[in-house]
């Protein structure tokens, strides 16, 4: 088999920089394509990458379809179309203007509880719109603050800038740290909006449903739960003050003035191979050492601890926005973990839960074959080292607003993978 050589994924191509400290970063006037030949005129992305050098380009995303089709997701600044469009591939367009995108999105909204004076559960509104960070920490809060008895909120380190790693703990008749673990983390990537407010979506629903919903009952009374919905805060912050499309943390280090590291290619196991870049202006720095990302290191530690415990039954890192379920491993794509036939019957009846209400099409199978290889990730540090039976990455919608999903989405975008979860832990 051919392996597609994706070492710098975004290596080469420029990316917009804010003409002040204070000023956002502008999009506008940015259309953005899908590359759908590049094996055919590339031969691979590195070469795409190359031939796109003279650009100030931005790589949205890239998905290995097959050995023979790959297509790339790239943003072309104003003035720069019609040089893009002198090269030789196909391509269709995805956005005329990736600015109306982000203003489309809609302002954050505000934080509204179900009932001030009684308790302070969050109003379902809440998945109506996108929050200022600050509001989620108000939402854990207030969520565990109405499940008392069965819920602590939880802390499973600190960002490089110093800000807590937050989260919640909910557990069911067992007590408190009694049952294998179910360990998210979401917001990894700090533009991927659309995870955390998967990810709260999820725990919301427990909390709601636990006394009277039996399938939710008998998850949470199987497998105590740790979530951390946003475990890249300074980034996801940057996303919201300076760059909507940040993605790595906002880390910087001595010798160069590029910022930032990818967390999900800091993990220790594979690092430093493949679909992984040892240059800091890469947008998937590994940085020089596993775990030298606090962040990175604060999730290794707690994925650790939750292993001393209990075990870890299931770990899923969410991303976007690909629609794919990924089961280890990335970093490799000639080696599989020896229940990987469980896991791909668990994912296929997954994707066929989610698509149950709205026809989403979600693909599955192991990362490096169904999306591109990546090294130093969560998913296979949890599966090898952890020793978890499920260590998976969920990309979710969608395929055609990118990372700029429509605020409306959010709430069907939460309800299929409602479905999905409540299939797997079922079934797992
Ligand atoms: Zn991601």
């Amino acid at each position: 088999m051919k392996l597609l050589s994706i070492f710098c994924v975004f290596v080469g191509l420029g990316a917009a920089a804010p003409s002040s400290q204070q000023d956002k970063v502008s999009y506008d006037g940015y259309r953005v394509y899908r590359v759908t030949t590049v094996n055919e005129v590339a031969g691979d992305v590195a070469d795409f990458q190359l031939r796109m050098a003279g650009l100030s380009a931005i790589e949205l995303n890239h998905r290995h379809i097959s050995d023979e089709e790959t297509t790339i997701d790239i943003a072309i600044p104003p003035g720069q179309v019609d040089d893009f469009d002198a090269h030789p591939f196909s391509a269709t367009i995805l956005s005329e203007d990736l600015g109306v995108d982000i203003a489309a999105e809609g302002a954050l909204g505000n934080y509204q509880r179900l009932n001030e004076s009684d308790q302070k559960v969050p109003s379902p509104s809440w998945f109506d719109s996108y929050h200022a960070y600050e509001d989620h920490v108000q939402f854990w809060s207030d969520l565990q603050t109405s499940f008392p008895d069965n819920s602590e909120l939880i802390e499973a380190g600190v960002s490089f800038e110093g800000q807590p790693i937050q989260g919640i703990h909910l557990w069911g008749s067992g007590g408190r740290d009694s049952k294998p673990a179910v360990f998210f983390n979401g917001n990894v990537h700090a533009r991927e909006w659309i995870t955390s407010m998967v990810a709260e979506y999820l725990i919301y629903q427990i909390v709601i449903g636990y006394e009277n919903d039996a399938t939710v009952q008998s998850a949470l009374d199987n497998y105590d739960f740790y979530v951390l919905p946003v475990v890249n805060p300074d980034g996801f912050v940057y996303t919201q003050t300076t760059d909507r499309l940040w993605r790595k943390n906002r880390q910087t280090r001595d010798n160069t003035t590029e910022v930032g590291t990818d967390i999900n290619r800091n993990w220790s196991v594979g690092f430093g191979g493949e679909g992984s870049s040892l240059d800091p202006g890469s947008e998937t720095f590994s940085g020089y050492q596993p775990g030298d990302a606090p962040e990175t290191a604060a999730l290794m530690a707690y994925a650790l601890k939750l292993a001393d415990n209990n075990g870890v039954k299931l770990y899923i890192d969410w991303h976007s926005y690909a629609q794919t379920i990924l089961l280890s491993y990335g970093y490799t794509c000639t080696e599989f973990p020896d229940n990987i036939q469980d896991q791909i019957r668990l994912a296929a009846g997954t994707a066929q839960a989610i698509a149950q209400s709205y026809n989403t099409t979600f693909v599955y199978g192991p990362g490096c074959l169904v999306l591109y290889q990546s090294s130093g990730n969560g998913r296979d540090f949890v599966t090898d080292v952890v020793d978890a039976e499920l260590g998976w990455g969920i990309e979710l919608r969608d395929t055609s607003y990118g990372f700029m999903l429509p605020a409306n989405q959010i709430l069907p975008s939460s309800v299929e993978i409602w479905d999905g979860m409540k299939y797997l832990w079922a079934n797992m």
